[in-house]
């Protein structure tokens, strides 16, 4: 096992697991992305439909989580990835939908409910019909 305050790029694994068939990747690895100036920004997941692979860290998750809270979270940013996957951006319409830019901080994740909002919903239909 690598030390705990090793970080791993988002991008990497994305590309190293990518494969013809839609991959979801848990790790509790610490991962990052580079996110406009800074190089490596942690996040807690990070989907791409090209290359039809999601990667989860429980790394930020577990923080302070019972197992019932990791559990949660771990469900919010699974969907918020799927929705990445499906096409939608961030929502910028309602704070609660699980499309919010959760990527910050976890206290937006805890503050998410386990649903997309009407607007997201609709766009979802429409990418997806
Ligand atoms: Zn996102
Ligand atoms: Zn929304």
């Amino acid at each position: 096992m690598a030390k705990s305050k090793e970080r791993y790029s988002a991008d990497s694994i994305l590309k190293k697991f990518s494969n013809n068939n839609v991959t979801l990747v848990l790790t509790e690895k610490d991962i990052v992305t580079k996110k406009d100036d800074i190089d490596e920004y942690g996040v807690f997941g990070l989907g791409s439909s090209y290359f039809k692979t999601t990667v989860i860290s429980l790394f930020r998750l577990k923080r302070n989580a019972s197992p019932q809270l990791l559990k949660e979270r771990l469900q919010k940013v699974c969907i918020h990835e799927i929705g990445h996957y499906l096409g939608l951006s961030h929502c910028t319409k309602n704070s609660k939908c699980l499309m919010s830019a959760g990527h910050g901080t976890i206290k937006q994740v805890d503050q998410e409910e386990l649903i997309f909002c009407e607007n997201c919903k609709k766009l979802a239909d429409a990418y997806n019909n």
